[in-house]
């Protein structure tokens, strides 16, 4: 019996234990909020043991990692969430193995991550990132509230991409609780536009709890399954 094995199956039950109190804290059925363990920086080996524990969905944030990850481990039943920044460039390629780009923030990425799904003759689906970032700050991640729409529209209309809802961080430095207030007004604004993309994708090990009473029908949950993460973040 592995020690690693045994050290993410404690961790994950322990995540599972606080996403269902968090859950019914806030009236919900701990079973709609699932469960995605972002495992970069962390070996293929590593996704192995999570699948067999039961894992069903994972996060990656660089594109040459999770592609030759997600290659690695292309025997397993996962779902491959690609959840970092995007770079123009390789939008095509992220969405020939990636099956939900949860951090879709432009209009240019949209016709490429179309393309390279076509190329793969099937659907991905997509989250459209918001900024909760403050106005004005520098290297802000996620569309801004006010040009959310368009881009939505723009996913929408692409033949080859699924719509399924938003993906939001909280910003560094301001309460998650505050910010993911913020997020839920903004999320049910593009429910009266979207009313099927139901999905909403928030919470990381630190702030699950508050993302889950805003709504987050999906946590990414990194280092308190996997421990803190090797070298720089
Ligand atoms: C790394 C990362 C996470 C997971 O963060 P932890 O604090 O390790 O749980 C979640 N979302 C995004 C976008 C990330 O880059």
């Amino acid at each position: 019996m592995s020690a690693r094995l045994e050290e993410l199956r404690t961790n994950l039950a322990a995540v599972h234990d606080r996403i269902a109190r968090a859950a019914e804290s806030a009236g919900r059925d701990p079973a709609d909020v699932d469960l995605v363990v972002v495992t970069k920086f962390f070996p293929a080996s590593d996704v192995r043991l999570l699948s067999d524990l039961g894992v069903s969905d994972v996060g990656e944030n660089r594109h040459q990692e999770a592609e030759a990850k997600a290659a690695e481990c292309a025997d397993l039943p996962l779902r491959w969430h690609f959840i970092g920044g995007l770079q123009s460039n390789k939008a095509a390629a992220v969405a020939r193995y990636a099956d939900v780009v949860e951090s879709v923030d432009r209009a240019s990425l949209v016709g490429r991550l179309d393309r390279g799904a076509a190329e793969t003759a099937r659907e991905v689906e997509v989250l459209v990132q918001v900024s909760l970032d403050p106005p004005g700050r520098d290297n802000r991640a996620g569309v801004v509230p006010e040009d959310l729409a368009a881009l939505a529209a723009q996913v929408d209309t692409s033949p080859h991409l699924a719509l399924r809802g938003l993906m939001a961080v909280a910003p560094l430095g301001e309460d998650p609780v505050e910010a993911f207030r913020r997020l839920a007004a903004i999320r049910a604004e593009f429910l009266e536009q979207h009313p099927s993309a139901t999905r909403l994708s928030a919470g990381m090990s630190g702030d699950l709890e508050a993302a889950v009473s805003a709504g987050a029908t999906h946590v990414r949950i990194g280092s308190a399954v996997l421990g803190s993460r090797p070298g720089v973040q």
